[in-house]
């Protein structure tokens, strides 16, 4: 294990902020892991974990150790006629354990197609897509305490997830790293194509009876066609969460602007979409210098090249208010700001 000093954080990072780290390691076993926890006292020392870095933004030089999680490998650790649990390290990319148990024939992650990133940062914010998300199949993971270097098993009731949400984000934010998470996908087809865009692609390519590839592949066109690149243009996804408004306001909002989305959650809460907020108020396709809200997907800010990290934070801050004052509703971001 090689710690670096002063390495630039660009290439580990989907928004691509030039930044650097004062210290960088990268860690392949969980014998590593253990170690930079224990002999290099980590508990004491500013530390960020990277996975994929795609749900990141970076503001400036971070004056600690970035870990970059290396673990590879997925297994088959266990099955009977109905289900088949699948171990994978943290460290592999969240689209190949997809692209794994789609050509298994293991149903439950299909529609989590093509989402960057790697396995460890998956329960951080319970990753979902197209009416799915990994709580729906998540078993259990295992993580090394940061402060005695000791291997945790959270189980999925263990880890309060939510929408985007975790215990990793609240009361258990910097004291562990994940190492594996174990997957409890299903052998008998139960394929989740109600999401409208998905039902559409596939009615368009004529197929009525899809297979598990074809819902992964009407994802994965899906996403391309909607998504910018992060390879083109540097971005994290969803800036911001949808926010959950209660229904009382909802109804006074839908009287002021008829055509506002609301998805109720129950009797007293509704979501409406973050993007058609921030389209509202004008930022959809609008650049401010290096940065600004993607021409397709408001909900996506965008660095143009050479960006730094307080300018796509200051426009996110812009975006806030704005909202807040058109609409009296508070936007919050589901990346993670350092
Ligand atoms: C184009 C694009 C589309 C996206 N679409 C979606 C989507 O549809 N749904 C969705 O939910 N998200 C989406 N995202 C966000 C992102 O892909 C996910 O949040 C993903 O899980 C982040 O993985 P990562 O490995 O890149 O995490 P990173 O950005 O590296 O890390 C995210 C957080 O997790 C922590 N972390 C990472 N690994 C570990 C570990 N092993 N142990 C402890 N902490 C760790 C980091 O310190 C950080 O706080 C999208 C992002 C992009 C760029």
């Amino acid at each position: 294990m090689v710690i670096y000093q002063n390495i630039s954080l660009k290439p580990y990072n989907t928004f691509g902020i030039d930044v650097n780290a004062a210290q960088f390691v990268r860690v392949n076993t969980i014998e590593e892991v253990q170690v930079l926890c224990t002999t290099f006292n980590l508990a004491e020392r500013k530390k960020l974990i990277f996975g994929g870095g795609s749900n990141l933004l970076l503001t400036q030089d971070f004056d600690g150790m970035a870990i970059k999680i290396e673990l590879n490998g997925i297994n088959k650790i266990k099955e009977d006629d109905n289900f088949v649990w699948i171990k994978a390290m943290s460290g592999e990319v969240w689209h190949h354990l997809v692209m794994y148990a789609v050509d298994n024939n293991y149903y439950g992650l299909e529609n989590l197609s093509l989402i960057p990133g790697c396995v460890g940062a998956a329960p951080m914010q319970n990753i979902g897509a197209y009416g799915v998300e990994i709580k729906d199949t998540f078993e259990e993971l295992t993580a090394v305490e940061i402060e005695t270097g000791k291997l945790v098993t959270f189980k999925n009731e263990e880890c309060k997830f939510g929408y985007r949400e975790s215990i990793f984000k609240n009361e258990a934010k910097d004291k562990y790293i994940i190492v594996s998470v174990t997957f409890k996908l299903s052998k008998k087809g139960n394929l989740n194509t109600q999401y409208g865009a998905i039902s559409d692609t596939l009615k368009q390519k004529g197929i009525a009876e899809p297979s598990i590839r074809d819902v992964s592949d009407a994802v994965i066109a899906i996403r391309s066609s909607k998504l910018p690149d992060p390879k083109v243009l540097g971005n994290s996804g969803s800036f911001f969460k949808n926010p959950e408004i209660h229904a009382n306001q909802y109804d006074a909002l839908k009287l002021k602007y008829p055509t506002i989305p609301g998805y109720p959650l129950n009797t007293d809460l509704v979501k409406v979409p973050a993007g058609w907020l921030i389209e509202q108020c004008g930022f959809k396709g609008k650049r401010i210098g290096n940065t600004g809200a993607h021409k397709d997907q408001a909900l996506v800010l965008v660095n143009y090249g050479e960006a730094t990290g307080n300018e796509i934070f200051a426009l996110a801050k812009q975006i806030q208010a704005t909202v807040f004052e058109t609409f009296g509703i508070k936007i919050t971001p589901e990346v993670n700001i350092i």
